[in-house]
C-alpha cells in the first residue's frame, strides 16, 4: 500500500513524486512510456519555477533565451526582446522531464515505467489502480496523465 500513486511522468507527475517523497511518504509513479519519453514542446519555461524546487535545473537547460526570432523560410527576419526578469530555459522535454522523476527518485519514489494503468476501483479508503502489469494500492491517487490521459474522465470531471 503506497501512500500516494502519481498517474504520468511528465513535469506534473515527477514534481508531485519529488515533493511527497521528500515529506517522507511512499509514492509510485506509473507511466506507459518508456523513460526518457519523447514529447512534443516548444522547449519553453518560464525561470519562475525555480522557486517551488530546492534542485539546481542547470544540467538540463539547453540554452537562456532573452531574445526571438521569426523567419519566414528563413528569410524577412524579425527580432524581439523578451521582457522577462530573467531569460526563458529552453529545455528538451524528454530530458527535462526525466531530469525532474529522477529528483524524486533520489528522495525515494518509485518509478514504474512502460505501465500503462489501464483502470481505477475506490476501494472504500484506498485506491486500486489496475495496469498492463498487475494492480497496486495507494491511499491517495494523482491524475498527473496529461491532457489526453484517461483519468479526468474515469474520476467523472465534466470539463477537461
Ligand atoms: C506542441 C506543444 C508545444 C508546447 N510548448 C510548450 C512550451 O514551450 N512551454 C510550456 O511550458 N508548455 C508547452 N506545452 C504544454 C506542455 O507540454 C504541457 O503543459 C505539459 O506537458 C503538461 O505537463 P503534465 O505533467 O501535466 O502532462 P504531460 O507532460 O502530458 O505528461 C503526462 C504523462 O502521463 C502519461 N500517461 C498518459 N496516460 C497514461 C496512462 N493511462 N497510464 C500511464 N501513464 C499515462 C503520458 O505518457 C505522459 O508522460 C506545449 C504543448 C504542445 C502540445
Amino acid at each position: 500500500m503506497y501512500d500516494c500513486i502519481i498517474v504520468g511522468a511528465g513535469p506534473s507527475g515527477g514534481t508531485a513524486a519529488y515533493h511527497l517523497a521528500k515529506q517522507g511518504r511512499s509514492v509510485l509513479i506509473l507511466e506507459k512510456e518508456s523513460l526518457p519519453r519523447y514529447k512534443p514542446c516548444g522547449g519553453g519555461v518560464s525561470p519562475a519555477i525555480a522557486q517551488w524546487f530546492d534542485f539546481d535545473f542547470s544540467p538540463v537547460i539547453s540554452v537562456k533565451a532573452d531574445s526571438l526570432r521569426f523567419t519566414w523560410n528563413l528569410g524577412d527576419p524579425v527580432e524581439a526582446k523578451i521582457a522577462t526578469i530573467e531569460p526563458v530555459w529552453m529545455v528538451r522535454r524528454d530530458i527535462f522531464d526525466h531530469f525532474i522523476v529522477q529528483q524524486g527518485q533520489k528522495q525515494g519514489a518509485e518509478l514504474r515505467d512502460n505501465t500503462e494503468v489501464t483502470g481505477i476501483e475506490f476501494q472504500s479508503d484506498y485506491w486500486q489502480v489496475n495496469t498492463t502489469n498487475g494492480s497496486v494500492k495507494g491511499r491517495y491517487l494523482i491524475a498527473a496523465d496529461g491532457v489526453k490521459g484517461p483519468m479526468a474522465k474515469w474520476l467523472g470531471f465534466k470539463r477537461p
